[in-house]
């Protein structure tokens, strides 16, 4: 018998696939990392299912105990499957220029959600800050905080990079992926570096987020935004994003994604999220650079259903001059 144990077991581990319009277009392998084949829907379950992993260890939580975070989402999501599958109760803090579809589905998850204000990191009422004030000021609770806990980036490099290497023999050129809290581009690339022969690392930034700058310059200047991504771009370099062995950055424009991604959908049948738009983007610009032969990995975070009021929404997408058609 071939079985996985319970949720936890079935937390990673997810193929590796070929994008065929991408790969023969460019003459490289174009290989994408099917997280949105995870459990709860995206490549947040391995940071979600890490830093529980570690509150245990450390004793800090307990049975009955509660989980608080900050969230857009995704890590909110992996963290109440995680947690219902161990019987901890989950606070999640959002801001409230997230979509609709995921506060929604945090709820009929089981999460308390807790949508506040959207205001800058530097402001007391940011959602991450309150996350952490108030798990510090309930009996046994813990704060998730995946911006700046590293076990984040453990999970990647302890499984998603091992993957990597292991699924393409060790054979790839070039990496990139979009950054959020940086757990996957400083997991994955600190455990490719190690490796004999080393992929460039190339981090993928949408608009209105400081870390090209950060990346080709040193300074975290932000771009001109707004961008329409969830859950990727940040001002700030966090705990995880510190650590990453980082070669270049590419930026991709909101227009070139919104493409991608309906590309995606009428000629390879492949219905993808905004970040895995940017991620592909990225990994076809390598492509172009690097010339036929090469193989480049990224990763396929999460798919279109929680997008369904914005970048499927043609209405949404026309009052942004974003519509494909
Ligand atoms: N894509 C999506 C859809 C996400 O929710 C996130 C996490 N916020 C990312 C990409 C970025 O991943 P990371 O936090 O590991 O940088």
């Amino acid at each position: 018998m071939q079985t996985r144990a319970g949720f936890a077991g079935s937390v990673g581990n997810t193929p590796l696939i070929r994008i065929h319009s991408l790969s023969e277009e460019t003459g490289c392998e174009i290989l994408g990392k099917a997280e949105f084949m995870n459990p709860g829907g995206s490549v947040k379950d391995r940071a979600a299912l890490w830093i529980v992993r570690e509150h245990e260890k450390s004793g800090a939580l307990k049975a009955g105990g509660t989980v608080v975070e900050g969230t857009a989402g995704n890590t909110g999501i992996g963290l109440v499957h995680v947690c219902n599958a161990r019987n901890y109760k989950t606070i999640i803090y959002m801001p409230d220029n997230q979509s609709r579809e995921k506060v929604d589905i945090l709820r009929t998850l089981g999460a308390e959600v807790r949508v506040v204000k959207t205001v800058p990191y530097a402001d007391d009422m940011n959602y991450q800050k309150q996350a952490g004030r108030y798990a510090a000021s309930i009996e046994g609770g813990v704060w998730a905080n995946q911006f700046d806990n590293t076990a984040n980036t453990q999970a990647h490099f302890e499984s998603t990079g091992p993957e990597i290497w292991d699924q393409t023999g060790g054979r790839l050129d070039a990496f990139t992926c979009a950054v959020g809290t940086g757990g996957t581009i400083s997991g994955i690339s600190r455990f490719l570096k190690s490796q004999k022969y080393a992929p460039e690392i190339i981090l993928a930034d949408p608009y209105g987020s400081a870390l090209f700058n950060w990346v080709t310059t040193g300074e975290t200047k932000m771009t001109p935004g707004p961008s329409i991504t969830e859950g990727i771009g940040n001002s700030r370099v966090t705990q995880n994003l510190a650590g990453a062995k980082i070669d270049g950055a590419v930026q991709v424009p909101d227009v070139d994604m919104v493409k991608m991604v309906y590309r995606m959908l009428r000629e390879d049948g492949w219905f993808f999220g905004s970040s895995t738009g940017i991620n592909l983007c990225a990994a076809a610009q390598i492509a172009k650079r690097l010339g036929p032969g090469h193989t480049i990995v990224t990763i396929l975070c999460d798919a279109g259903h929680k997008y369904q009021s914005t970048l499927f929404n043609p209405a949404f997408l026309e009052a942004r001059n974003l519509a494909t058609q």
